[in-house]
């Protein structure tokens, strides 16, 4: 049982890698549902952009807000950018930071997989999603470089949470209706007690 974007819940845990000591990094406000723009499509992000300081900041940017929330992986959509890329780091030690830029799923194994997923854009709840186990994902790396990957588990659940929300879409999009309901029940309560 893996929590999902919150899966470095204990913050003793969370050892961060040097460069997110940069004291010239801030956080990002990370919208939260029921925030209409989480339901955005992203657009391709230019290329053009990805060399620029103000791009190569937002990145570091969305690393530090990500590893501090604490979680796993940040799409653009959920900082309120809606262009398609995304950071993720599911490593044990916080370690093995990982840029997609216009991400492309090729493949999805036949094999599905359960991970109980959470969200920093729907915090305090948690849900079993089943998606493909392993995928091929093609992506540009934070240079520019095209790469390829293929990837099984907890980060193949990731990626395909983080391309969903550049899709517009949410986790709790998965769950049977009746799931869903009970989730976002929870969800209000739990908004209703932090007001
Ligand atoms: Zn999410």
């Amino acid at each position: 049982m893996t929590c999902f974007e919150a899966a470095a819940a204990d913050p003793r845990r969370v050892r961060r890698p040097q460069f997110h000591q940069n004291p010239a990094m801030s956080l990002l406000p990370i919208l939260e549902l029921p925030h209409p723009r989480l339901r955005n499509v992203a657009g391709t992000l230019d290329a053009d952009r990805i060399a620029t300081p103000g791009f190569q900041r937002l990145l570091d940017d969305m690393f530090e807000t990500m590893y501090v929330a604490p979680g796993i992986g940040l799409a653009a959509t959920q900082v309120d950018v809606h262009d398609r890329f995304m950071v993720i780091d599911v490593s044990e030690n916080r370690d093995q930071p990982l840029v997609f830029i216009n991400p492309v799923i090729h493949r999805r194994t036949e094999q599905l997989r359960e991970h109980q997923e959470g969200c920093l854009s729907i915090p305090g709840i948690y849900a079993d999603v089943t998606r493909a186990d392993g995928i091929q994902v093609e992506a540009l790396d934070r240079h520019g470089k095209p790469f390829v990957l293929e990837v099984d588990d907890l980060l193949a659940t990731c990626i395909q949470h983080e391309i969903d929300h550049l899709d517009g879409k949410l986790f709790i999009d998965h769950l049977s209706p009746l799931k869903r309901d009970r989730a976002l029940k929870k969800y209000e309560k739990l908004r209703k007690g932090r007001d």
